[in-house]
């Protein structure tokens, strides 16, 4: 069979990563949250205390190495996967991946991570600049309250325990810089099927995620 790509793109706690994993998982094929991997670059920047405000501090990315197997990220070989929810990096993250340079970098490997597989590749911009020739792109989103309050029920879960107000506010603070950046900027992109899950569990979201890839390939 032919590989597919399919790109999911949304603002943020629209559950993309969620969705992406478990359409991977029932399909057999790999999944890469691209969200990771920036705040994967985030978090390397913060432990090594660069100046996140300088583009050229971030020439480090030519010698570290970043990857994204089974859901997890490595930064130089270690599974750095809790470390890059913590606060400081989502409060960084945005500033960091707004660098044409550190966009770049991420895009070369997110493109070279999906030759010759079928995936399922999340982010801001996989529809519209990392794969647009992608077999089905989706544009996830919710409304605002809906996504503070997974978000919220996840970070609860992780013992993580916040007011919803401050979790509105993060939320609409980072969708507002990925929306406003100059390179790449979350955007639907003109031919990706917008989906609004407020009102959708999990499983019917990837359920009708997975009808349409169905439809697409037996096209
Ligand atoms: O998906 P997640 O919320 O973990 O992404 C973290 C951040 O990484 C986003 O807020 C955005 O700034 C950046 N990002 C991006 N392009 C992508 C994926 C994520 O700029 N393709």
């Amino acid at each position: 069979m032919k590989q597919f790509h399919v790109a999911i793109d949304g603002p943020a706690g629209s559950g993309k990563s969620t969705i992406s994993g478990l359409i991977a998982k029932k399909l057999n094929w790999t999944h890469i949250d691209t969200g990771a991997m920036y705040r994967a670059v985030t978090l390397w920047a913060l432990n090594n205390k660069i100046d996140l405000n300088n583009e050229s501090e971030y020439r480090f990315l030519e010698k570290i190495n970043i990857s994204y197997e089974n859901d997890q990220i490595f930064l130089n070989g270690i599974n750095v996967s809790i470390d890059i929810r913590s606060e400081e990096v989502t409060n960084n993250v945005s500033l960091v991946s707004s660098f044409p340079y550190v966009r770049k970098k991420m895009v070369d490997l997110q493109k070279k991570a999906a030759e010759n597989i079928s995936v399922v590749m999340d982010g801001r911009d996989i529809g519209t600049v990392v794969l647009p020739n992608a077999d089905l792109k989706i544009f996830l989103t919710a409304n605002v309250e809906e996504r503070a309050k997974r978000r919220y029920a996840e970070n609860v879960q992780k013992g993580k325990v916040d007011h919803i107000d401050n979790v509105i506010n993060d939320i609409i603070v980072r969708d507002e810089k990925d929306s406003t950046r100059k390179e790449a900027p979350l955007k639907k992109a003109k031919d990706a099927f917008e989906l609004d899950t407020t009102y959708m569990t999990i499983d019917e979201v990837v359920n009708k995620i997975i009808l349409m890839i169905e439809k697409k390939e037996n096209l």
